[in-house]
């Protein structure tokens, strides 16, 4: 089918929830192509989702063989790869048990349903969530996520969810009452703006919790899975959260979630108190497994750390150079550039050159590549980026 009757067919019967500009067909590496055969440089990830590039052998291998072997069975039985990867998990973040979902808004959903059960018998549901999180589109991850403009119109809003502006400690310490259950927070903030959370504010949360026999639940869909140069953000800290949700790379573009408890809060969710069909089928294990693997074999966090900090340098020269440029921010392969117009149209003009970023709000650009990225992409996307900026002054 050529790319016009596909674009045709998206417009007649895909809902119109998305407003995609381009058909990309193919990927591998760092690079994809669209219908036309034109190559970009990625820079978004699938939304850092593709953190070993599109298709990595590695991956796809595990996928076909997967495939061929058994792909479901449901959680009526047990496959032998969900408790592999669950210690997978384990031993690259904490010690704790994992529950499997499909997506981050699943995972996120399932951890809000541990924290209101660990509060249920002492009356606590309320969270403590962030002004600038996003944590998913489901009732409840969407009650939990800042943005007011995205549960207008699904009123009415979940109740149990109160906000207070990231980064503040005292605003933080003075939000708990006798309703409150959990704190949530996001590491690094992605959609709300590519913001770190300060060690402060991880730590006050870590104390809040402790002192008020309270969760820390942290959301790393998104800053997760050796982004920031760390396999999860929140170990930049060494302030280990009760729960953390994990998704988008975790297989790499299979879909697949979950969320992982500390050990002394595995009874909070016993036999029947929560389910997913397909969760953490052989298949999505299979991938997942492959993405810890050779993660572990490229020795990316150090990876990671070298080309973020390459990337940061050129973001910083552009500041230098582009008095529109108010701020450069993150850590690791997750880096925002804020400027004081709106970024769209330097998103359009990366696009048009071959390189394909994100936006995050107005004026914030989002730059997810690969973690698989060599030097010369990173040069390559600074001389488009040079450009694209500049087109903004
Ligand atoms: N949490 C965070 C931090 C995210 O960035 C996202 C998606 O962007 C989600 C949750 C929701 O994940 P999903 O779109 O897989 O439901």
């Amino acid at each position: 089918m050529n790319p016009s009757d596909i674009v045709a067919l998206q417009k007649e019967y895909v809902l119109p929830t998305y407003a995609p500009e381009k058909l990309l067909v193919r990927g591998k590496g760092v690079h994809v192509w669209d219908g036309d055969g034109r190559r970009y440089l990625d820079f978004t990830s699938g939304i850092s989702v593709c953190n070993l590039g599109h298709c990595h052998p590695a991956v796809t291998e595990a996928i076909q063989q997967q495939a061929a072997t058994l792909v479901h069975v449901s959680n009526l039985f047990m496959n032998e790869l969900q408790p592999q990867l669950a210690a997978a998990i384990a031993r690259h973040s904490f010690n704790g048990r994992v529950f499997f979902g499909n997506s981050g808004a699943e995972a996120n959903e399932g951890m809000i349903k541990f924290a209101r059960k660990f509060g249920h018998d002492r009356g606590r549901y309320e969270i403590i969530c962030m002004e600038g999180s996003f944590h998913g589109r489901t009732l409840a991850t969407l009650a939990a996520t800042a943005r007011a403009k995205y549960r207008e119109g699904f009123e009415p809003n979940m109740p149990g969810f109160t906000f207070v502006p990231f980064n503040d400690v005292d605003k933080l310490a003075a939000a708990v009452t006798d309703k409150t259950v959990a704190i949530l927070i996001e590491p690094v903030q992605g959609e709300g703006g590519v913001t770190p959370a300060t060690h402060q504010f991880l730590a006050t949360a870590r104390a809040l919790c402790d002192q008020h026999n309270l969760l820390l639940l942290f959301d790393e869909v998104q800053c997760g899975m050796a982004r920031t140069g760390r396999m999860f953000a929140y170990q930049h800290h060494g302030i280990e959260p009760d729960a953390m949700s994990m998704a988008k790379a975790l297989g790499n573009g299979y879909p697949i979630g979950a969320f992982t408890v500390q050990r002394k809060h595995e009874a909070v969710l016993g036999v029947g108190k929560h389910a997913s069909t397909f969760g953490g089928t052989p298949l999505a294990c299979a991938a997942a497994l492959a993405v810890f693997t050779t993660m572990d074999s490229l020795d990316l966090l150090t990876h990671v750390q070298k080309l973020g900090e390459r990337f940061r340098g050129g973001l910083v020269g552009l500041a230098g150079k582009y008095p529109v440029i108010t701020d450069v921010r993150g850590l690791g392969l997750m880096l925002g550039v804020e400027t004081s117009v709106p970024i769209a149209p330097a998103v359009t003009h990366a696009a048009d050159h071959g390189l394909l970023v994100l936006s995050a709000g107005d004026n914030v650009l989002r730059l997810l590549p690969p973690l698989v990225v060599e030097e010369e992409d990173v040069d390559t996307a600074i001389h488009l980026l040079d450009q694209a900026l500049g087109a903004l002054a």
